[in-house]
């Protein structure tokens, strides 16, 4: 079955889903840098869990699921849970958000199990920027990934780069510069405050200052990227392959075409990732709840899709982490 959609005719297609809360990095805009509380592993969800969850979700119409955290890659036997997904008939497309550090290894099986494309995560191009944002990771590890993705064909490889003044702003034409050189699609994101962000949640820098930096470089020409139907606004500088994206969750919100919903990795289904409304799936999972009773939940969960969210205003959001509800 097709064509489902929320109280206000937004078409819903996409389960984004967190297989862990664990991650190998600690990005100053995502996790504190100590004191994470983890999920004890009995409440984290098991691979046939998420692979009943996402056969419920495919009967009632979502056809593409993207794997993240916490970071994914640190979850072990990712490649079962990815073939189990990629069994269901009617999933065309599994993606993967990852920060890249364990791709390398990973990258041939993940596409030998069916993972069609990543996303990776990168801020900055200086390998002591890297570590000053990430805590403790190493740029050359994500570099690697980022090399070994586009190899197996994990294709189109987009790179997420969230821009913060003062701290990775000036890398913006660096990256714009990777479109034209090296063929790279990089998105630009917006710094979204959280309650694990307080020391950076003052850095936004908006997507049409982004946007007047990158055109200094040449005029910003509308493209469009093969695969993905997400929030992210495509252009090309003049005769590249690359493309430059935008993604601007603050100060142009996007939720008129809010395609999505969410499962953490404890269970809880959530209508919208800025909004702490949760139903949980983990207990009638657990209790041996019928295919019929998980599509009437995730329904429920459709249902409640709020309208939009209220991070311009502002009044932003103190739940969860990012990386417990999957960012
Ligand atoms: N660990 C993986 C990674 O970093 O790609 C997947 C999980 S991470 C939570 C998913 C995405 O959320 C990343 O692209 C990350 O940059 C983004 N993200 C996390 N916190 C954010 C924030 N406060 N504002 C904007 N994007 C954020
Ligand atoms: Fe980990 Fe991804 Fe969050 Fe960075 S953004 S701390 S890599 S979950």
């Amino acid at each position: 079955m097709t064509g489902l959609s929320d109280s206000f005719q937004r078409p819903i297609n996409y389960l984004r889903i967190s297989v862990t809360d664990r991650c190998n990095l600690r990005c100053v805009y995502c996790m504190p840098e100590a004191g994470v509380e983890l999920m004890s592993h009995y409440d984290i969800l098991s691979y046939e869990e998420i692979y009943t969850v996402v056969k419920a979700a495919a009967e009632l119409g979502i056809n593409r699921v993207r794997l993240t955290g916490g970071e994914p890659l640190v979850r072990a036997g990712l490649t079962d849970l990815i073939s189990l997904l990629d069994s269901i008939e009617t999933i065309d497309d599994i993606s993967l958000t990852t920060n890249g550090i364990l791709l390398a290894q990973h990258a041939a099986e993940l596409k030998e199990a069916g993972l069609s494309r990543v996303n990776i995560s990168l801020d900055t191009l200086k390998p002591d920027r890297f570590r000053q944002i990430t805590r403790c990771g190493s740029l050359g590890d994500t570099l690697k990934g980022i090399e070994a993705a586009g190899e197996a064909g994990l294709t189109p490889v987009k790179i997420n780069m969230v821009v913060m003044a003062g701290i990775n702003d000036d890398e913006l034409t660096d990256f714009a510069a990777k479109t034209v050189k090296d063929g790279w699609n990089v998105r630009f994101i917006e710094l979204m405050p959280s309650s694990a962000n307080e020391q950076v949640s003052s850095k936004l820098v908006s997507v049409s200052d982004m946007r007047k930096r990158i055109e200094a470089m040449g005029k910003l020409e509308p493209s469009q990227i093969e695969a993905g139907n997400g929030p992210a606004k495509y252009f090309r500088l003049p005769g590249t392959k690359g493309t430059v994206g935008f993604i601007s969750p603050v100060t142009e919100h996007f939720c008129f075409q809010c395609n999505r919903l969410r499962l953490t990795a404890d269970g809880k289904l959530r209508p919208c990732l800025l909004s702490e409304d949760e139903i949980d799936l983990k207990e009638p999972l657990r209790s041996g709840a019928p295919l019929e009773e998980l599509k009437t939940l995730i329904s429920k969960a459709i249902a409640r899709k709020p309208k939009g969210h209220h991070l311009a205003e502002g009044t932003g959001r103190k739940g969860r982490p990012f990386s417990q509800v999957g960012g």
